[in-house]
């Protein structure tokens, strides 16, 4: 393929992390990538900006090489210094990942990984959140990366007003077992909240999230867990909107 794009690469789980480097990898095959991501892991930090101390980039090398610009912020601080500071035109796409762990459901909104590509999205620029369905760091992550490929290059060719993000999860399963790729709405999944107690040195309490996922119409093909754990490829194009329109017209007559 003739390498003809520009490509914003980023992540939630640091710029260190296995998913990134294998994302950045698959996409140098569509063009030029610049890599901007957090210095560290900020998984579930959603789209916080860093706003009350200054933010600074330093370049990482790997394998001899520059790999990218570390970012001591939160990924939508990544997506938003790299479009205006870093990469000298627009690029033709952002994405975000490959995110250890299945942003499925309620996770978009918890997600740094969404939030990297929404922040794409909101500057107009096409964009992909991809995550495999595993918080083990040394899954392998070529059929993510392959898939990641093979969707960035539709939705390049595809010339959609970029009005949306895909959310793209891919199970945690060997390659040739994957059923193919199912575009699907999220599902209303949640998380049943759980912080485990335990005592410091000190004796003092302190609390860890250990919340479960709570599966919700597990048999809902159409949805992106159910199509996820049957070995799907899922893909939903997500948007916000937060207005509730059926009670902004029942509203009215709140106004004076
Ligand atoms: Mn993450």
């Amino acid at each position: 393929m003739e390498k003809k794009y520009k490509i914003l690469v980023t992540n939630d789980d640091g710029i260190d992390s296995p998913g990134i480097f294998a994302l950045a990898s698959a996409m140098s095959q569509l063009g030029e990538v610049v890599v901007a991501a957090p210095d560290r892991q900020q998984s579930a930090v959603g789209h916080a900006l860093t706003v009350a101390r200054p933010l600074r980039v330093t370049k990482v090398k790997r394998n001899g090489a520059l790999f990218g610009y570390a970012i001591d912020g939160t990924p939508s601080d990544c997506v938003k210094i790299a479009l205006s500071n870093l990469l000298e035109e627009k690029p033709d796409l952002v994405v975000s990942g490959i995110n250890h762990g299945q942003n499925t459901a309620i996770n978009i909104l918890y997600s740094g990984t969404v939030a990297a590509a929404t922040e794409g999205m909101l500057a107009g620029v096409p964009s992909i959140a991809i995550s495999v369905a595993s918080h083990d760091t040394s899954v392998p992550m070529d059929a993510a990366a392959e898939y990641a490929l093979i969707i960035a290059g539709k939705l390049l060719e595809s010339k959609l007003k970029p009005n949306f993000l895909l959310n793209v999860n891919v199970p945690a399963i060997p390659k040739e077992n994957i059923l193919g790729i199912k575009v699907a709405k999220h599902s209303s999944s949640y998380w049943k909240d759980t912080y485990e107690m335990r005592l410091d040195p000190f004796g003092r309490k302190y609390y860890w999230f250990a919340g479960e996922y709570y599966l919700e119409s597990e048999d809902d093909i159409e949805t992106d867990d159910a199509a996820l754990a049957k070995g799907y490829v899922t893909i939903t194009p997500v948007h916000f909107d937060f207005t509730k329109y059926d009670v902004l017209t029942q509203l009215k007559h709140f106004e004076v």
